[in-house]
């Protein structure tokens, strides 16, 4: 489809819970998604986008570059950027020493590496705060998963299983902090009423920056590795 931009690809859902049309921007991919409810009519979705082909356009063009994880270059970890090196030979694996993550095995599977070692540190890391910040609230946590999402930074699901976007493990402590503060307090109140905003911020006081960043920074993350 045609936007003031330039061409974008749109993504077309249906969905049985959507009560309205909605627009969203697909930053990993760098689509525009409609979902439509299940009986809406798909030209209902394409005069939505028509009107707000600038707000589209502007979102996508705004989007960082792609930057896949590759030898010689860098990942960041904790905010800060740590160079990757591929090391040839071995059997396969990444691992962080000397401030550098080296990667072994073939380098068609470098970037798949890098992100699975990334994910097992963001398993580790998530769950260990995740534990901690709960006990402190006598407050039980049943399960910690990390999962590549595109639309939200953490859950909390009713029987208190956590999940958590494993890229939040390149954006800087203050941040991840917050998410895991904030699901963990879902774990007491499953909603974002005024007693669950006052659990939040005992649990991390990073709410406004960490909020601020993520909106800022948050497609950065999406457009890695
Ligand atoms: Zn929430």
């Amino acid at each position: 489809m045609a936007f003031p931009s330039g061409p974008a690809t749109v993504q077309w859902r249906r969905s049985a819970r959507a009560r309205r049309i909605t627009l969203r921007i697909d930053a990993r991919h760098g689509q525009v998604v409609v979902t439509l409810p299940m009986r809406a009519a798909k030209s209902a979705g394409v005069a939505l986008l028509r009107q707000n082909a600038d707000w589209v356009s502007t979102h996508l063009a705004a989007l960082p570059d792609v930057a896949p994880f590759a030898d010689g270059g860098s990942v960041t970890i904790d905010g800060a950027a740590v160079p990757i090196r591929h090391v040839p030979g071995g059997r396969g694996g990444a691992w962080l020493a000397d401030g550098t993550l080296h990667v072994s095995g073939d380098a068609e599977f470098l970037a798949r590496r890098v992100a699975d070692c990334l994910r097992d540190e963001a398993r580790r890391r998530f769950s260990a705060q995740a534990l901690a910040k709960a006990a402190g609230e006598r407050l039980v946590v049943r399960r910690v998963t990390v999962k590549d999402t595109r639309t939200r930074w953490g859950s909390c699901s009713a029987d208190g299983a956590l999940m958590f976007c494993w890229r939040l493990l390149m954006a800087p402590p203050y941040v991840q902090d917050y998410v895991v503060g904030h699901e963990v307090a879902h774990l007491r109140h499953m909603n974002h009423a005024p007693a669950f905003w006052a659990l939040c911020d005992a649990l991390s006081p990073h709410r406004v920056a960490a909020t601020r960043w993520l909106r800022e920074e948050g497609a950065r993350l999406l457009r890695t590795g």
